[in-house]
C-alpha cells in the first residue's frame, strides 16, 4: 500500500490516496479532450484503491461538466486547479484522480494518452467502474 496525499494549489480541497502498487506502476492518462488538455491534466486511478477529498466549505467545491455530461469534474473554486473527476451512480462514487495534483507527481510511471471521446456513454461508465477508485469519501468541513 503507497498513501499519498495532495489537492489542489490554495489548499481548500484536500486529498488522501491510498494505492495499492508502487507509484512507478501507475501510468497516468491523459485524456485528449479539448477541456482536460486545457487543464494539463492525466488521470491515475485505482480499482483497489481509497480516495478521501476534504474540501474546507461547500462552496469551495465546483462540479463542472461538460463533453458527455455523465462525470463531474472536481475544481477548486478558489485557485482553479483540477483535481478529480467523479462519476455517481446511485450510491457509489467512483472516482479518478488528476495525478498532477498530488504530492509527487514525477514519481508516476510515464503518461499515457487516451481517447475516450471516442467511446459511446456507456462505455465510458463501464470503463468507469473497471477502472476507478469505487472506495471514495468527500467531506465537506462547513456545510453552507
Ligand atoms: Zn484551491
Amino acid at each position: 500500500m503507497t498513501q499519498l496525499y495532495g489537492g489542489c494549489h490554495c489548499g481548500n480541497i484536500k486529498l488522501e490516496i491510498t494505492l495499492s502498487d508502487t507509484l512507478e506502476s501507475y501510468h497516468p492518462r491523459a485524456c485528449d479532450c479539448d477541456f482536460c488538455r486545457s487543464h494539463g491534466a492525466a488521470y491515475i486511478s485505482d480499482r483497489n484503491g481509497a480516495v478521501k477529498m476534504t474540501a474546507a466549505r461547500e462552496s469551495d467545491l465546483r462540479r463542472h461538466r461538460q463533453g458527455s455530461g455523465i462525470a463531474d469534474f472536481l475544481i477548486c473554486n478558489n485557485c482553479g486547479v483540477l483535481v478529480a473527476v467523479s462519476y455517481q451512480e446511485e450510491a457509489a462514487l467512483y472516482m479518478s484522480i488528476n495525478s498532477r495534483a498530488v504530492s509527487a507527481p514525477d514519481k508516476f510511471g510515464d503518461a499515457e494518452v487516451t481517447s475516450p471521446k471516442q467511446l459511446s456513454d456507456a462505455e465510458r461508465v463501464q470503463r468507469w467502474k473497471e477502472l476507478w477508485f469505487s472506495d471514495t469519501a468527500i467531506n465537506i468541513l462547513q456545510k453552507r
